[in-house]
């Protein structure tokens, strides 16, 4: 006949078999995590190829990450028993958009050369048209308007299409300052990440032909991960499949997790009504994990209303339950795991022994890494962060950073260079210029070359002012690094606030915003572990030298949201208490949408695992240098007690082994004075129900009552550094004031006087 043989079609279930084998027309695959979408969409592909039903160039598929479109194009080459070079189209939204858009840009004015602007960029160019238009930018940050913009594009609306309704936006002058940025983008040649869809929908709208030639040229084309698609890449989408309409989506109702970057899972409901007669296919047989793990995953996501509703069922063997552990803290929780992993290597822990890449630590909230990179650092066991740059890599810690440099050492000029502007002092290019010369001339470092340059009157205006406040900063800082009274955890707090640096991110209204700030304090947590900010500095330099690029084994690390799609034979789950997971905005919000996009989360998170899952949580988390004792997470409420294991680590933090020691928490907790909170019943319930790491003795120093404040509220204070103001809040050994001229200020009571006049 010479039909070519299909092997790969054996290694699916019939319901696979059908999404694989129906070419033509539209199909939907909506089912469940773990049964085989990806792998299903995948052989498609090559069955599309092995058929000769379509050429490479001919099949359009979308993925969501760069990475899953490398592994599918892998897959597609080792089915085929060919490297699928030859896949120009098999990419993400963005990457096929941007090739695209070099092709058809002059449609809307863009030359095929057009740069994409950085978020950097994107908000420099924001802000000069706000400044430009008389608005307050303190009150309506840049950043605020690039969300809304952000947002427009993700729903396709250009300018002009932009809803009556929103027209109240930014000061009711969010539509026009929208128009007048994509025409600035348009005069530099420039687009944003927005644009690239946005540009393709407007094109494909207004160009019947271009868009004809692309239906004819596409003739297949594929979506993973489609309950993540925004309006924007759905349009784009129906556009292209409008004629031909051979179009294949797979997606999960319950894996939908971008509804904060304007994913709308309503576009798979949507599905049968664009595309009458669809074929959907249900796969309900999980290829992934074991039974416990799949019963405990379907019974967290059983919580949310509105679901399409799916069983899945394994022919796994059963295997272990989910694992649950509670600890005394962040830090424990951190060692813990480290040593869990250890014992599994080892084959210890009753499961099969496991290399390191077979394991995976996801988290919440990108800070939550830093405790695990530094306990892994020090115990040497390999890992890599998916997704995004290593905790001392993130710009805001490298910032921070280079102030802790500067109280060390005055003469570290890359540091001082790193922060002369940042937060912004208005000191450009030319200040700085002159401040490098005068430090030349003199022979002398930046920060006195800054100071001379201040005391010489050679850089003016504000400016000038803001540089001799920074130089006497520096300089104070410097002086308080030899207070012994001081603590170095408090002294960088101080330095952060005090340099603005600390207000710099408050002020942003940007949804990566909190999250810079959860890492800030994250980086005075890791200072508690050395003498003085030397000693920390040294720590991190020595273990950002160390590089494992040696392509060993490495446990990966990665936040919840990068782990979409992925499995792992072990997967660890920590810091799941109410206020991290789910997150804090997610419970303050009204409603239930944030906190149902949480469970998904969880659902996510639990379904990465095939073989053992562990969860974990801590009774206390250090921030800022207070304790905050935090609820275990209402999903672990949520997870069926047949399938759960509670584990009780024994003996290992110095405890007695027997688990949770009520009394002795309680003691301290009367000690510290933190656990006043009208939930600490309900917390030691759960945690009685659950068993409880016991606190390590060392630990066990919380706030030094000498440090409380003795303030009283509505005192009239004075700030050295802030001047007057009046005590409107006291907490531990910090003081809220609303200080005259600076404002609200949280600082440290020491550096507080009382006021006579
Ligand atoms: P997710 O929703 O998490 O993206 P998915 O539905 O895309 O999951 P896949 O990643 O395609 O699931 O498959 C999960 C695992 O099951 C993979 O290891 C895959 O190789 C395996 N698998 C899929 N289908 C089959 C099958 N018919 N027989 C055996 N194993 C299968
Ligand atoms: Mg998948």
């Amino acid at each position: 006949m010479g039909a070519r043989p299909t092997p790969y079609l054996d290694d699916l279930n019939p319901a696979q078999r059908d999404a694989v084998e129906l070419l033509d027309g539209p199909v939907l695959m909506l089912a469940g995590a773990g049964t085989g979408k990806t792998k299903a969409l995948t052989t498609r592909i090559v069955h599309l190829l092995n058929t000769g039903a379509a050429r490479p160039n001919e099949i359009l598929a979308v993925t969501f990450t760069n990475k899953a479109a490398r592994e599918m194009k892998q897959r597609v080459g080792r089915m085929l028993g060919q490297p699928a070079e030859g896949m120009p189209w098999l990419g993400t939204f963005h990457a096929i958009c941007v090739k695209l858009l070099r092709r058809h840009g002059e449609l809307v004015n863009l030359k095929s050369n057009f740069t994409i602007l950085d978020t950097d960029d994107q908000l420099r160019l924001l802000k000069q048209l706000v400044r430009a238009a008389n608005i307050d930018d303190k009150r309506w940050p840049a950043r605020m308007l690039a969300g809304i913009i952000d947002d427009w594009k993700n729903r396709a609306l250009t300018p002009d299409k932009v809803p009556a309704a929103d027209a109240g936006a930014y000061n009711h002058k969010g539509v026009e300052l929208y128009a007048q940025y994509q025409t600035r983008l348009r005069e530099l040649n420039a687009v944003d990440f927005g644009d690239l869809l946005l540009h393709m929908v407007t094109i494909f709208q207004t160009h019947e032909d271009v868009l004809q030639q692309y239906q004819r040229w596409f003739r297949y084309i594929l979506v993973d991960e489609y309950q993540d698609t925004n309006v924007a890449q759905y349009m784009w989408l129906r556009l292209l499949a409008g004629a031909h309409k051979n179009i294949c989506c797979v997606g999960d109702d319950d894996q939908s997790i971008y509804g904060w970057r304007g994913a709308e899972v309503g576009n798979i409901l949507r599905f049968e009504k664009d595309f009458p007669g669809a074929h959907v296919v249900r796969l309900e047989q999980n290829y992934r994990s074991t039974p416990h793990i799949l019963a405990a995953a379907s019974n967290v996501i059983r919580g949310n209303q509105g679901r399409l509703g799916k069983e899945l069922w394994t022919e796994a063997a059963e295997g272990e339950k989910l694992r649950l552990i509670g600890h005394w803290d962040g830090e424990e929780e951190a060692r813990w795991i480290g040593e869990e992993i250890d014992a599994m290597q080892g084959g210890t822990r009753g499961v099969r022994p496991m290399n390191l890449d077979e394991m995976a630590i996801l988290v919440r909230a990108s800070h939550q890494m830093r405790a695990f990179e530094d306990r892994f650092l020090t115990i040497g066991l390999p890992y890599r962060v998916i997704g995004g740059p290593r905790f001392y890599e993130r710009m805001e810690i490298r910032d921070a950073m280079a102030y802790f440099r500067l109280v060390v050492s005055p003469e570290d000029d890359l540091a001082f260079e790193r922060i002369v502007n940042t937060p912004k002092r208005g000191l450009g290019d030319k200040a700085q210029q002159t401040i490098q010369m005068t430090a030349r001339a003199n022979g002398v470092s930046l920060v006195e070359g800054a100071r001379l340059a201040v005391e010489q009157g050679a850089i003016k205006g504000k400016g000038g002012g803001a540089l001799r406040e920074l130089v006497e900063g520096l300089a104070r800082w410097g002086r308080m690094a030899g207070d012994k009274d001081l603590t170095h955890m408090e002294l960088a707090e101080i330095v952060l606030d005090e340099s603005g640096y600390t207000a710099h991110w408050q002020n942003e209204k940007t949804p990566e915003a909190p999250g810079r700030l959860e890492n800030l304090k994250e980086l005075i947590k890791a200072l508690e572990g050395f003498e003085n900010l030397q000693g920390f500095l040294e720590h991190v330099s020595l273990i950002m030298d160390n590089e494992q690029n040696d392509g060993g084994a490495k446990v990966s690390i990665m936040t919840l949201h990068a782990a979409k799609g992925l499995e792992f034979p072990a997967v660890f789950l920590p810091g799941w208490e109410d206020g991290l997971f789910p997150s804090q905005r997610s419970m303050d919000e009204s409603g239930i949408k944030g906190l149902e996009e949480e469970r998904r989360l969880a659902y996510v998170g639990i379904t990465r695992a095939e073989e053992v899952c562990t969860i974990s949580f801590a009774a206390n988390r250090r921030v800022f240098g207070q304790w905050q004792n935090s609820m275990p997470s209402r999903f672990i409420d949520e997870l069926p007690e047949d399938h759960v294991e509670v584990l009780t680590p024994p003996g290992l933090y110095g405890g007695s082994g027997g688990g949770f020691s009520a009394q002795g928490i309680e003691t301290r907790a009367a000690e510290a004075n933190v656990y006043n909170s009208p939930g600490w019943k309900r917390l030691q319930a759960r945690q009685g129900q659950y068993g409880m790491a016991q606190p390590k003795e060392s630990r066990n120093t919380v706030i030094d009552m000498d440090a409380v404040a003795s303030f009283t509220l509505g005192e009239r204070v004075f700030h050295q550094k802030f001047g007057y103001g009046a005590v409107i809040g006291i907490e531990g050994d910090k003081v809220e004031v609303e200080f005259e001229k600076a404002g609200l200020k949280k600082v440290v009571a020491r550096f507080l006087n009382a006021s006579d006049d």
